[in-house]
């Protein structure tokens, strides 16, 4: 774009917001089954709205310009680490998931001076980040391919003098299931290393479960040996995004994940986080959204979560060619096809009919699969989720697999992809019929097709490639 010579009215601007937006997917309504979290109840993410725009111009920068920030932070720390099995616990309010474990993963290596992270390989890709970003490695630990959980034994067996932290989560986010925290924590303990659980999904949502009837195993702080725990709020807190938690056993370990510096002649820089100017925004936005729920208005979501869960996994169990991988401990589902069933396929076909479904490639031994997050509102569309879920199946199987040219993937496998500049690699997309150009709908299968026959390190050459073309 090129500025205009002279403001715009509002009233233009958000029509054009809205033009742009009508191709994206709904954030309301229970339709896209990852990425946003809908309570049904309009008000609560309406008073989000009205204290997220109150706060949205305090810089979080400078605790001492604006005290209310310090105030907010230490309530909604506070009602986390109540939640989370440490009353008191020290906390810190940050941007994300990501940026919780990055602040996890900084205070280990700080503490421990070591540089490995053992890690189950359904632990979130924030931690090869964290990693990436914060010079570590990750010691990759494989699950049980039935429960798909760490064994305890595979990650004694990993531990070393390097390891700086042991990860275990609760639950995973690929199949929704709780890795042995007490167990592992123990392990972990025993050799005097941090464990961190990754409860960025399931932390503001396990204990709702549990209230009510879910069969949720200790995993939070209480339990000996866990050091540190995520717990984003922008999931299950159901509160606006840029907002998460990470706790730790104690302040001497906070301290290890702040920052400062006094390195340069301007204003001395003290930041709890990697960012440093930040809005207060999502604070205060978490905040109302906790105090507008209530324990109560969380309990009865998580009630509902139960039970369309529930509903969904036996509704699944009963279509032909689809399984349920492992056994979903929280609200979380993930399903795998079979020969006759191509579950690419049929996230496209459910997303011609109205539905998000989230494709998950196959990775360390398991298959490729569709992973749907169960919220408060999935439980009124439940019948008609499961309805789309088998008619896209049906459609699947008549199309059946996505249609790769014979040799592709071993072809790209083989490519120099730095050598290639974005148009080519446009062109080379195009080549299989997918047109990164055009907004819309894309047909996924192909690429997904694609993706999943290829190693991890092309997979990712590939992303990195795609995001480029996208924003060119
Ligand atoms: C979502 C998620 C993360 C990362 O959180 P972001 O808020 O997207 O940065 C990390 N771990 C788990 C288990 C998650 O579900």
């Amino acid at each position: 774009m090129s500025l205009p010579e002279h403001g715009r009215d509002l009233a233009g601007l958000l029509t054009e917001l809205a033009a742009l937006k009508s191709d994206d997917l709904p954030v309301r309504g229970g339709k896209v089954t990852a990425y946003v979290y809908d309570t049904g109840r309009p008000e609560i993410h309406d008073a989000a709205h009205r204290a997220y725009a109150e706060m949205l111009e305090v810089n979080m920068l400078d605790p001492t310009a604006f005290p209310s920030m310090v105030a907010l932070e230490k309530q909604v720390v506070g009602a986390v680490a109540d939640l989370l099995g440490a009353p008191g616990a020290p906390g810190i309010f940050t941007s994300g998931g990501t940026e919780s474990i990055m602040l996890a993963v900084k205070a280990a290596r700080d503490l421990t001076g070591r540089r490995e992270i053992v890690a189950p390989v359904t632990a979130h890709p924030a931690f090869h980040k964290a990693a990436h970003y914060l010079g570590l490695e990750v010691v990759p630990v494989p699950v049980d391919l039935e429960t798909y959980k760490v064994d305890p034994g595979a990650v004694e067996a990993a531990l070393t003098d390097r390891t700086a932290l042991v990860v275990v989560s609760a639950p995973a986010y690929p199949q929704g299931v709780i890795d042995p925290v007490a167990e592992v924590a123990a392990l972990a303990a025993g050799r005097g290393v941090p464990c961190h659980v990754d409860a960025c999904v399931g932390g503001w949502l396990l204990p709702w479960l549990r209230d009510a009837g879910a069969e949720v195993p200790p995993f939070d702080l209480s339990v000996p040996g866990v050091t540190s725990i995520s717990c984003d709020l922008h999931k299950y807190g159901y509160a606006p995004k840029g907002a998460s938690v990470v706790l730790f056993r104690d302040a001497q370990m906070r301290r290890a994940a702040y920052f400062a510096s006094a390195a340069w002649p301007g204003y001395t820089v003290i930041n709890a986080t990697a960012q440093s100017s930040r809005s207060a925004g999502p604070l205060g936005g978490a905040w109302a959204t906790l105090l507008s729920l209530g324990a109560n208005g969380y309990r009865e979501l998580g009630r509902a979560a139960l039970e369309a869960t529930r509903k969904l996994v036996a509704g699944i169990a009963e279509i032909p060619g689809l399984r349920v991988l492992g056994e979903p401990e929280s609200s979380i589902v993930s399903f795998a096809g079979s020969a006759e069933v191509d579950v690419f396929v049929l996230a496209d076909e459910a997303r011609r009919r109205g539905w998000f479904l989230q494709p998950q490639l196959s990775y360390a031994g398991i298959p490729a699969n569709i992973h749907i997050t169960v919220t408060g509102v999935t439980l009124d569309g439940v019948a008609a989720m499961l309805a789309v879920i088998k008619e896209s199946a049906d459609a699947a199987r008549l199309r059946g697999p996505a249609d790769v040219p014979a040799g592709l993937p071993e072809l790209i496998a083989t490519l120099d992809l730095t050598a290639l500049d974005d148009a080519a690699f446009g062109e080379l997309a195009a080549s299989v019929g997918v047109d990164l150009t055009a907004g819309g709908q894309p047909e996924m299968a192909v690429v997904n097709t694609i993706l999943d026959a290829l190693p991890p390190a092309t997979r990712e050459a590939i992303l990195v490639r795609f995001l480029s073309v996208l924003y060119s």
